[in-house]
């Protein structure tokens, strides 16, 4: 009797085990799928417009007298372009090229306004809020950097900041701009971009602000319109936001431990038209990207700084990239942007010497001569009241 009931209770917690070893196994079965297919969806917008920031109340309004201009976000992206065709050419890493493909301006849009929650989510984004990192180098202080101070940077002074690779105590002090020596070489080279673009995401971190922007010394930053794109979403989502420059995801070889060689594929945001990367996800970088980790990740796939993000977040952390058509490099025909859409856009840019024709369209205050990147232009319609803008002729001739 009394050995019988030890058999049944025997029998009892063995049978117990099994169903707890079988409820274990089933656990994987109901979570979701780690690769994060879902990207971050925008949220209600707001309106921001050159008028509210340069009345500097801090406060969007819901309406402008600055022109009641209606933006759309641009986001552009959708679940067959992710899975859809890629190119498996591989490339040589140390060959690679950008090239700029017109494809990418039709490819990846969703209607506007899917997929966006319910009003309620929305708490107020300040420009303070945004940290604007500019790669620069000493010998372009004086032909590209003093353009960008006279005109966008004069409006973001306090969040945005110079990374160059030597001193310049005159221009600080007679600009009050923050340039910040990175003490990298002045090569443009892979390790020198890369150490630049270590320095810039160690800043941010250390800033605490809520989102990193990264630009070339040949953008203009259109601050409201950037208010606007990164206002629909949370800095606490996994949001890395810009324009790639193939029409495919890139293919690299990761060298890995065992001294061998695996291919990786991604999409990454071209750096000459600008990015956007969330503080949430920017934390998450954190081990390939702090502390010249990020130096050494570069080497891993030999690509430069702008496709080594890339590689941490969507093939690392597996978050997709939010390709937008709101920034521009001048890798891409400037002169296609419709005239009536330049001032709705995040960045722009501007040819260089073999291109020096490659502007953007925008008719105001300066000629092509007195305005070769239009960029002065573009300001002075952003904000009329600059004192070095051409004040417009009123109709009685005073
Ligand atoms: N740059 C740099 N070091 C250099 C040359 C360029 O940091 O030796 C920076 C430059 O200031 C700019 C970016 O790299 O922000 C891209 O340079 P550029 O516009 O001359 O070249 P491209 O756009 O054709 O790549
Ligand atoms: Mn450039």
């Amino acid at each position: 009797m009394h050995i019988a009931s030890v058999g049944v209770s025997k029998v009892g917690f063995l049978f117990s085990l099994v169903l707890c070893g079988l409820l274990l196994l089933l656990i994987p079965a109901f979570q979701p799928t780690a690769r994060q297919v879902d990207l971050p969806q925008p949220r209600p917008q707001v309106k921001y417009s050159a008028f509210t920031l340069q009345n500097n109340t801090g406060l969007p309004t819901l309406s402008d007298s600055a022109g009641d201009r209606e933006r759309t976000t641009g986001l552009n992206i959708s679940s067959e372009e992710i899975n859809g065709t890629i190119d498996t050419e591989l490339f040589g890493n140390d060959d690679y090229k950008e090239t700029y493909s017109e494809k990418n301006s039709e490819a990846l849009s969703i209607p506007e306004g899917q997929g966006r929650p319910g009003p309620g989510s929305r708490d107020l984004l300040e420009l303070k809020d945004i940290f604007i990192a500019v790669k620069t180098t000493r010998k372009y202080h004086k032909s590209r950097l003093e353009l960008l101070i006279q005109t966008w940077i004069s409006q973001a002074k306090e969040q945005t900041y110079l990374f160059s690779d030597g001193e310049d105590k005159e221009l600080q002090t007679r600009t009050g701009a923050n340039i910040i020596n990175t003490n990298c070489s002045a090569a443009h080279t892979r390790q020198a971009l890369c150490c630049k673009m270590s320095v810039e995401y160690d800043k941010f971190i250390e800033s605490q602000k809520k989102w990193f922007c990264h630009v070339d010394d040949d953008n203009y930053v259109i601050l409201p319109s950037l208010l606007q794109l990164l206002s629909s979403y949370h800095h606490s989502q996994d949001v890395y936001l810009g324009r790639p420059s193939l029409d495919h995801p890139i293919e690299a070889a990761e060298r890995v431990k065992s001294n061998g060689l695996v291919s990786v594929k991604f999409w990454f945001a071209t750096g000459g038209a600008g990015f956007c990367i969330s503080r949430g996800l920017a934390l998450k970088m954190s081990p390939w990207a702090s502390l010249g980790n990020f130096i050494s990740t570069a080497e891993k796939i030999r690509l430069p700084d702008d496709c080594t993000i890339g590689y941490i977040i969507e093939a690392l952390l597996e978050v997709m990239l939010i390709h937008t058509h709101l920034f521009h490099s001048h890798l891409e025909n400037l002169q296609k942007l419709p005239t009536n859409s330049v001032l709705e856009q995040v960045t722009l840019s501007y040819g260089g010497y073999e291109n020096r024709r490659n502007v953007v369209k925008i008719v105001g205050g300066f000629s092509l001569v007195e305005d070769p990147t239009r960029f002065k232009t573009v300001h002075c319609l952003l904000y009329p009241d600059t004192d070095w803008c051409p004040k417009p002729k009123s109709h009685n001739g005073k």
